[in-house]
């Protein structure tokens, strides 16, 4: 499992100018950081608890292709489906973890999260990675899924991020974006602009 985490991790190479959806709901300078610093980023391979979202992420996905297989649900489904739009001279890219038409044409997105904390759901920088995602597929809404040991739970979005908001994301330099940022992050070791 290990490995495999880590030749995936491997694949990842952003492009010129090119942004990953959580690129934009997190500190920029991690962007920055992970160009600098590759071997902090593959040292995330070998983390359990990274391992453990993934594996939460099979399970339901796994679940889903199986409720469209067997004809409960009527539609179609597609599972970490990966998308690039263009915004000026940016390209925004992502992969959402499941894209649903169902029979009647209405679409949705899924995004699904592992959470150990069942506290403050749903998490801004969470709904602001979903409202990207009905932006990048074109989605009128999508479903926010938390998994945590004390709740399984789901939040619809509406909205969308319009390109003025993706635009000032890009070029927001304010580091970390969200207050609790650096107590979780890797790049703390030697970052000057940690927040204690
Ligand atoms: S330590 Fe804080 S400011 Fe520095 S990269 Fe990490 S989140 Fe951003």
């Amino acid at each position: 499992m290990y490995k495999t985490k880590l030749e995936d991790m491997k694949k990842h190479v952003r492009g010129e100018n090119e942004y990953y959806v959580s690129d934009l709901t997190r500190c920029p300078l991690k962007r920055v950081y992970e160009e600098r610093f590759p071997e902090l980023v593959l040292n995330q391979a070998y983390d359990p608890t990274l391992l453990l979202g993934d594996i939460v992420h099979l399970g339901l996905e796994s679940f889903l292709r199986k409720v469209f297989d067997e004809g409960m649900v009527k539609g179609v489904l597609g599972v970490e489906v990966e998308k690039k739009k263009s915004i000026g001279e940016y390209v925004i890219r992502g992969r959402i973890d499941a894209l649903i038409e169902l029979e009647d044409g209405e679409r949705l997105g899924v995004e699904i999260k592992y959470s150990r904390r069942d506290i403050g759901l749903p998490l801004q920088h969470h709904v602001l990675q979903v409202k990207i995602y009905n932006w990048l597929y074109d989605l009128p809404k999508s479903i926010l899924i938390y998994i945590t040991p004390n709740r399984i739970t789901e939040y619809v979005i509406e909205e969308k991020v319009s390109e003025e908001e993706l635009l000032s994301l890009i070029r927001d330099e304010k580091s970390p974006r969200w207050p609790w940022e650096c107590q979780y992050c890797r790049f703390a070791i030697l970052c000057p602009n940690k927040k204690t």
